[in-house]
């Protein structure tokens, strides 16, 4: 499809292998950007000027990031690459790894250069074997054609790039367990601020990107700023790769323009099953709050929309639940999968957490009472805002926000003790 940016190379045969990345032009602009050269300075204004933002679900701008990174510092300096991929419903960093990871390792090399790096560490979620496997040949690859290591294409840059492999916490995916993580330690998510500019991996200066937000760098400096910012809205720059998963006829990957209406993207992916109604949708992953289908129907794929919907672009994962989804038992397994990779450091996440688990699970099974529905609001408000990562709130939006739009199956669920749509 045209304008495809992260997935352009994937109809190509073996995209992953260096031969097929260099002969579309890759590594022509890590080339002309160390050779031209190009200042850091210009490129961070490029990449302002793109509107990208932060592809894992915060949305940060990218190019505001980086400027965080203090200068007159010496090294060592680090970008780490997020690719610990666990959001429930998200499974579209693990295709760029796949079939074009030298798209990545140009983005990194470029993006070091921009920060000031010297040090690279992609960050691969453990249960991505193959992903794995492509990123390091890939590596490998780009060491012995000289885009990685010690002066890199006879320039004054050295980057150096490894990767690390997770063990299956989904907590590694918060930047400051990542970088705990990756120290040797518990992955535990450390207070903000201070921000990992200032004091990250060792405590010394890193900026932390996620795989898609890095493999949309070359094409930034290959065709401008202005030209990404244009592919999407301002503010919204550039296209998103959505996961589209659940209730679909073929569900997938899809890459479009950010602002792309819903229902389109509905449609690429084959729409509802079986020709059953839509009823409701979480748009980011199942940190973000659910909005129910008819709404859905009218919203606009981009930050500033979603949010004005009640919801967030998260990391791009769309959850579909048709007609015949007991909403109840879905906000249930998603209590369940908080509770479990809560990482237990503060009291309202780790006991929280475990209450609204137990207190859906109670009504699901029928044993609700009147008062839980309440219970399951205070307990949420309690815990929102007061943890030291965003684990919190993601637990509390999926149940806060079903019970805000459907009420009337929780109800039904207390007072017949069963479910209004089985
Ligand atoms: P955040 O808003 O705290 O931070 C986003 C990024 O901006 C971070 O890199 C942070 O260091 C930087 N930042 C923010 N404010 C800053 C400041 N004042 N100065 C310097 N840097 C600043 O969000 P977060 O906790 O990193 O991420 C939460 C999001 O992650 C959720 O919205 C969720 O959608 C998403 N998420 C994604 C996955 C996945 O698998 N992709 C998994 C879980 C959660
Ligand atoms: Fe750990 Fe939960 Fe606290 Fe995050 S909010 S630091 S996951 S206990």
């Amino acid at each position: 499809m045209a304008n495809e940016v992260c997935f352009q190379n994937l109809h190509l045969k073996e995209p992953w292998t260096l031969s097929t990345y260099a002969s579309t032009g890759g590594y022509d602009m890590l080339r002309k950007v160390l050779q031209t050269p190009v200042s850091p300075e210009d490129i961070i204004n490029e990449v302002k000027k793109s509107a990208l933002r932060g592809r894992g679900g915060a949305g940060f701008p990218t190019g505001l990031k980086w400027s965080f990174m203090p200068k007159g510092v010496g090294h060592p300096k680090y970008l780490l690459c997020n690719a610990d991929e666990g959001e429930p419903g998200t499974c579209k960093d693990r295709d760029i790894m796949r079939y074009d990871p030298h798209r990545l390792i140009e983005g990194m090399a470029i993006a070091a250069y921009a920060i000031g790096a010297n040090v690279g560490y992609i960050y691969i979620r453990g249960e991505f074997y193959e992903p794995w496997e492509r990123v390091q040949n890939a590596i490998d690859e780009a060491y012995a054609a000289g885009f990685l290591g010690k002066n890199i294409l006879g320039s004054d840059l050295s980057f150096d790039l490894y990767t690390h492999r997770g063990a299956g916490a989904y907590i590694c995916g918060e930047e400051t367990a990542l970088i705990e993580s990756l120290e040797g330690k518990k992955g535990q998510p450390r207070f903000k601020p201070p921000f990992p500019a200032s004091y990250g991996l060792y405590g010394r200066p890193t900026t932390v990107n996620n795989v898609e937000t890095l493999a949309s760098v070359p094409d930034i400096i290959r065709h401008g700023g202005e030209w990404f910012l244009n592919l999407g809205k301002p503010n919204n720059g550039g296209t998103k790769l959505f996961s589209v998963t659940g209730h679909v006829n073929k569900p997938g990957n899809f890459e479009v323009p950010m602002g792309t209406p819903f229902r389109e993207l509905l449609a690429m992916a084959g729409g509802v099953r079986d020709g059953r109604k839509l009823k409701a949708v979480i748009p980011g992953g199942s940190s973000t709050p659910m909005v129910p289908g008819e709404v859905m129907m009218e919203v606009n794929m981009d930050y500033d929309s979603i949010s004005k919907a009640g919801s967030m672009l998260g990391a791009g994962s769309v959850i579909v639940m048709d007609e015949t989804t007991c909403i109840v038992q879905a906000a249930e397994r998603m209590a369940r999968f908080y509770y479990d990779e809560s990482c237990g450091q503060c009291t309202p996440c780790r006991e929280g957490t475990g209450w609204l688990y137990r207190i859906l699970r109670r009504i699901e099974s029928g044993q609700g009472t009147e008062a839980d529905l309440e219970l399951l609001l205070n307990l949420g408000n309690n815990i929102e805002g007061r943890t030291i990562c965003a684990l919190g709130d993601a637990a509390v939006a999926p149940v806060a926000s079903s019970i805000k739009h459907f009420r009337a199956e929780y109800e039904h669920h207390i007072k017949h003790g069963r479910c209004l749509v089985a």
